[in-house]
């Protein structure tokens, strides 16, 4: 089928998230699912993005702030620990970087190219409030 562009669709017109018959999708793990070929989940956006977050898990408390609140479900958790940021999704909205709490930041925005071994080295240091 010829791919079309976002302004040739129908009215009306209608993307598949799954392939085939749905059973029961809320019980189905993520990694079983057959997402289609036109799905958001199967479709990168990394190419949008101009900067990206980078998650210093020493500093993480594990508060789940970050996975609540990104609106592109691009924070990947397991068992509530954080492990990172899904960048085939990710957007780079910062919304994450606002929501969390500590002090310094565990997840801070840096340029699409920064080295994120060498921003982590860098990592900026606890803000002590002023006295
Ligand atoms: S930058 Fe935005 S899209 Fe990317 S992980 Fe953070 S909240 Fe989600
Ligand atoms: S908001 Fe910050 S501290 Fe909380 S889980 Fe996310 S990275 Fe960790």
């Amino acid at each position: 089928m010829a791919k079309k562009g976002w302004d040739e669709f129908e009215i009306g017109a209608m993307l598949r998230t799954f392939d085939g018959k749905i059973d029961n999708i809320a019980a189905t793990q993520q990694e079983d699912r057959a997402y289609s070929q036109s799905s958001s989940y199967t479709a990168s956006v990394a190419d949008w993005r101009l900067i990206k977050p980078v998650f210093n898990k020493d500093y993480c408390i594990d508060c789940q702030f970050c996975w609540i609140y990104c609106p592109d479900v691009s924070i990947i958790s397991r068992d509530k620990k954080l492990i990172g940021v899904d960048m085939d999704h990710c957007k780079g909205c910062g919304i994450c970087v606002e929501v969390c709490p500590t002090n310094p930041k565990s997840l801070l925005m840096f340029s699409e190219q920064a080295d994120e071994e060498s921003v982590i080295a860098n990592w900026p240091k606890k803000d002590e409030e002023e006295a």
